[in-house]
């Protein structure tokens, strides 16, 4: 079977939906709301390792 300007399997791929991140130990990347001196502010938690960084792609 040849697969002739099929372009719906592409389409896919690209959903933007809920962003899941993951560390290179396997554990999920959660969002995590954090207080510091009055101010809020979000950082990323890996959910095994406990490794924090300010955004979830530094985990890339
Ligand atoms: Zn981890």
């Amino acid at each position: 079977m040849a697969q002739a300007g099929g372009g719906k399997s592409k389409n896919s791929r690209t959903a933007i939906t809920a962003q899941k991140f993951f560390c290179p130990c396997g554990g999920e990347v959660k969002m995590k709301e954090l207080s510091q001196g009055g101010k809020r502010k979000l950082i990323a938690e890996c959910l095994e390792c406990k490794r924090i960084e300010r955004r979830p792609t530094d985990f890339m």
